[in-house]
């Protein structure tokens, strides 16, 4: 096995423990030091190979930088366990690409950035003027969290790709005419860059 299936295999095996794409190479690197010292006893620099590793993986598509401080997505892998778990009861194998990105993403998302997205963005739908939606039992507004540009067409799991908006905003966002998803896709990327 070589330098990059092995990184690339332990990066997955990481990913699916912590239950996250998005990782640091600080806590993985601290996290699989010994796996990396066992698969190449002789090699004395061990954060510069895994660091090169990471940059052919990039070169590959199969991570991508999340922002400049060492924090990645894992790509490559359609889906990890922990995602696998929660939509087993959604039979996705017969859904469309579109339905698909939008089923794993209501249903399972990287709960940190989820959670931030709510802090800087608000609860309200950003939709123009919308004023569309209720309270749940907990006294929190309800809010659906959405990746601006899809994950599986190369958005980030980041702040900046990140949107909030009610039910039927985000369903219009997934699966309205090209024309009306475009033109959301434009009013939310620059309505986020005036939060941000
Ligand atoms: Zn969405
Ligand atoms: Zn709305």
């Amino acid at each position: 096995m070589t330098w990059k299936e092995f990184v690339y295999q332990q990066i997955i095996e990481y990913c699916n423990r912590i239950g996250s794409r998005t990782f640091s190479l600080r806590d993985f690197y601290t996290d699989k030091k010994d796996q990396f010292r066992e698969f190449r006893p002789n090699n004395f620099h061990i954060l510069e190979k895994v660091r090169q590793q990471l940059q052919f993986l990039r070169n590959d598509g199969l991570i991508s930088f999340l922002d400049n401080s060492g924090h990645y997505t894992l790509r490559g892998i359609e889906l990890l366990e922990v995602e696998k778990q929660e939509i087993k009861s959604i039979d996705i194998s017969k859904e469309t690409p579109e339905k698909k990105e939008y089923i794993i993403e209501t249903y399972v998302r990287n709960v940190n950035w989820a959670k931030k997205a709510k802090e800087v963005l608000g609860d309200l739908c950003l939709f123009k003027n919308c004023n569309n939606t209720f309270i749940r039992d907990d006294g929190t507004r309800y809010i659906e969290v959405h990746h601006i540009i899809p994950l599986c067409k190369g958005g980030e799991d980041g702040l900046w790709n990140l949107s909030v908006l009610c039910a039927h905003h985000h369903k219009m966002a997934h699966f309205a005419d090209i024309k009306t998803r475009i033109s959301i896709e434009k009013f939310l990327l620059k309505e986020v860059k005036l939060r941000l």
